[in-house]
């Protein structure tokens, strides 16, 4: 019998509205149980883990993304499959710095959640909470269809790192703009297996550091000199610059000086697009040449998501920085559309 272990960390999914206040408010996973009688109708072996507290996923931090790459470490072997609850608000962070901290992954480690609690009659919850269900479990040729971390929402399994939050009020709160589904669900459930990662060749190792010393520069026309220099002196080890479209920046020299300066003091500056689709590339414009001269790295057309916790899991690795570098330009994951895979 197919074994499954769901861990329940909290979200809309499992909410209730408090009797006093009104507030939604994340509820022991009895909630979640209770109201899919289904669940007893799948012949598959449910463990359930359950978050304590439960959280809604704005409380969601790099040690708690530790404490969940361990449970699945612990118990990666008794389970065929992985199926996590929770919120949609960080759920594509939390998938990608998974993706990252669990190394040759041969096992579906499937993230979903909803936009409604499943104790309403609308709710999202139900179908969301079976089909990862049965998305963990699927297998081809006695091995798992999708060996990879992933997002089920709304019909559609989307790889985790290359995953947005993309609607607050729709049921399609997610969207995947720089890569494909990995499977449909409709009559049939329908597996894309050309856009599927194989499973990893190598052992499954899992990274239980994540060193959160990165700071944001989101650029839009006007901003000053006082506001770039209180990011870019931060004490940040690596800022992740968002610039405009295919990774263009203003070209005065204050702004200029400050980034090299930053550079020069051993930062890290990781270029990627306010665009949520395309490509940064860097040296098109005469308006990101300087950028590319003065070292800044590309980040090509990975989310913000994938690229703060990539930039996470590398900083608390004891490599210098051009290897820090050239390993953020590099494929890992999946979370780039480019080519060549590396050992880290
Ligand atoms: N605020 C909720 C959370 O992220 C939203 C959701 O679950 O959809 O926990």
């Amino acid at each position: 019998m197919t074994r499954i272990l769901i861990i329940y960390t909290g979200g809309t999914i499992g909410m209730v509205n408090d009797a006093v206040t009104g507030v939604l408010t994340p509820f022991d996973f009895s909630q979640v149980i209770n109201n899919v009688p289904e669940l007893k109708r799948l012949n598959y072996q449910l463990t359930a883990h359950s978050f304590s507290p439960v959280l809604d996923s704005s409380n969601m931090n790099p040690e708690i993304w530790i404490k969940l790459a361990q449970q699945i470490e612990q118990h990666y072997h008794e389970f065929d499959g992985f199926v996590i609850l929770h919120g949609s608000d960080t759920m594509a962070f939390t998938a990608s710095a998974l993706s990252f901290m669990l190394q040759g992954l041969a096992k579906p480690v499937v993230l979903t959640g909803s936009q409604l609690p499943i104790g309403e009659i609308r709710t999202d919850a139900k179908e969301n909470l079976i089909t990862a269900l049965e998305i963990a479990s699927a297998k081809k040729d006695g091995k798992p269809r999708v060996p990879e971390v992933c997002i089920y929402f709304d019909f559609q399994l989307y790889r985790g790192n290359r995953t947005i939050k993309y609607s607050s009020s729709t049921f399609e709160a997610f969207r995947s703009p720089n890569y494909p589904l990995l499977a449909e669900a409709g009559v049939h459930l329908r597996f894309y297996d050309a856009s599927i990662r194989n499973a990893e060749a190598r052992v499954f190792q899992v990274y239980k550091e994540l060193e959160p010393s990165v700071a944001v520069l989101k650029l839009y026309p006007g901003i000053n000199a006082n506001t770039v220099q209180a990011i870019v002196a931060s004490d940040a080890r690596a800022i992740i610059l968002e610039t405009f479209g295919s990774g263009n920046a203003p070209t005065q020299k204050w702004f200029l000086d400050s980034l090299q300066t930053a550079i020069a003091n051993g930062k890290t500056i990781l270029n990627i697009s306010q665009c949520k689709e395309g490509t940064v590339d860097l040296g098109r414009y005469d308006t990101s040449m300087e950028l590319k001269e003065m070292g800044v790295v590309n980040g090509y057309d990975m989310t913000f998501e994938a690229a703060v916790t990539k930039l996470m899991f590398l900083l608390s690795k004891d490599i210098g920085n051009s290897q820090l570098h050239r390993l953020l330009e590099t494929n890992l994951r999946g979370e780039l559309s480019r080519e060549h895979p590396v050992l880290v």
